[in-house]
């Protein structure tokens, strides 16, 4: 009796745990994905505190969201334009798909329903300026802050309840600042780069668009993908990148802000970096040893072996006991210089980037988002005519706040 109930209990419990088991599974998740049986769904959601992580994204920064080896996370920025966002609302929605948008403010002041759509299918909606300049990198900072609290105040103002805003911030171009980071971290919203982008606003062909996806997540392995619902070009990539992930092993994860009633996912430091150090790669990263250089080094005396505690002459001690001897020898040394171990400003983030330091890698990014800039006058002017990921007409047509400024020149010196 008692063996045959003890039995009957384990088998309960072992049907217990595979339900709970199946419930996490993408495929369940598909099951809840009306009519959309091969759905790919959204595998988890992750919530995110923004202050404890301010900027995330390899392209730009050390950190990035703490995702598991093949997870993305999808984000969208531009929007909304009706005619493609609604487009990509289907999609992700045929696939039961939860991803990322940053709006600009014209866009959402001109298309308020829009930004209530990408709300009511519970995506994620931070801002992305509110005219899209590509110049946040040398603009006045009252100006760069006007830009961005336009964006937020218009966002906001189309949503029928403004709490649904999450603070994430993509700079437009990810042209970075210190200055216009330090204003978003003030105010507690995230800054976000991405992991790789897919070229979408490039004049390239929807195949190609999603070639470099799934080749750039491939070679990463996992990550935030950057891309903008209002290109055609995005629109018809996306069935076949998201066919693709499924085909490959690959999960969404959708990311929502952390609240008082909502937690942030319980992560540790390491999973925040794309690739976290093994036992052997802080070793080959650590810095040379500095060169001693002492003034007097003549009236350095050389130690005796008897002062190392020598165990034998052929086997000294690695680490030997203080001696008095020894105590004598330091007193005679002369005290290396005061700045002899502080480390140079911005070598902190050089040590603990994986292979650029971050200047580099921001080259690297703005170039990469911004093709046409920093190759002279005449590519720059190409540049303004046709930005890298333009919004449309009628945002380009909100004027900015203020005439060009002339004291560029001095205000960037001084930052950097
Ligand atoms: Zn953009």
């Amino acid at each position: 009796m008692t063996g045959s109930s003890a039995v009957i209990r384990t088998r309960s419990w072992t049907v217990l745990l595979l339900g709970m088991l199946t419930a996490a599974s993408p495929a369940a998740f598909a099951a809840d994905c009306p009519g959309h049986p091969d759905a790919l769904g959204t595998s988890r959601t992750l919530v995110v505190d923004p202050r404890e992580h301010p900027r995330i994204g390899t392209m730009q920064y050390r950190e990035t969201l703490p995702l598991k080896d093949h997870e993305v996370v999808l984000t969208f920025d531009d929007g909304p334009l009706p005619k493609y966002s609604n487009q990509v609302l289907e999609i992700l929605a045929s696939e039961c798909i939860k991803a990322t948008f940053f709006t600009i403010g014209s866009q959402a002041k001109a298309n308020p329903e829009g930004v209530r759509k990408l709300v009511a299918a519970g995506h994620t909606v931070g801002t992305h300026s509110m005219t899209h300049p590509l110049t946040m990198n040398r603009m006045p900072i009252d100006k760069a802050e006007a830009e961005i609290n336009g964006g937020i105040e218009w966002t906001s103002a189309a949503m029928t309840d403004p709490s649904k805003l999450a603070p994430v911030f993509r700079i437009p171009g990810l042209m970075r600042a210190d200055g216009v980071e330090d204003y978003l971290i003030s105010r507690g919203i995230q800054v976000w780069s991405a992991d790789f982008p897919a070229d979408d606003w490039r004049h390239v062909s929807p195949d190609r668009v999603y070639q470099l996806a799934i080749q750039r997540l491939e070679a990463k392995g996992k990550g935030i993908l950057l891309l903008h619902d209002i290109q055609a070009r995005t629109v018809a990539a996306l069935p076949k990148i998201i066919r693709e992930l499924k085909a490959r092993g690959y999960h969404i994860v959708h990311v929502v802000p952390a609240t008082p009633d909502r937690p942030a996912t319980p992560t540790t430091p390491v999973e925040w970096l794309l690739h976290p150090p093994t036992e052997t790669t802080p070793i080959a990263r650590w810095p040379v040893v500095p060169h001693f250089v002492f003034t007097q080094t003549a009236t350095l005396p050389a130690p005796d072996l008897a002062d190392l505690n020598a165990q034998t002459a052929r086997q000294p001690q690695l680490l030997p006991h203080k001696t008095m001897a020894q105590a004598d020898i330091a007193a005679t040394l002369p005290a290396p210089g005061r700045d002899l171990f502080a480390i140079p400003e911005g070598s902190v983030e050089v040590l603990l980037s994986t292979t650029l330091s971050r200047r580099a890698a921001t080259r690297l990014a703005m170039a990469a988002e911004a093709p046409h800039a920093g190759k002279g006058k005449a590519s720059r002017m190409q540049a303004r005519r046709t930005p890298a990921h333009a919004a449309p007409a009628h945002a380009a047509q909100v004027k900015s706040a203020a005439p060009r400024p002339t004291r560029l020149a001095t205000s960037v010196k001084k930052r950097a």
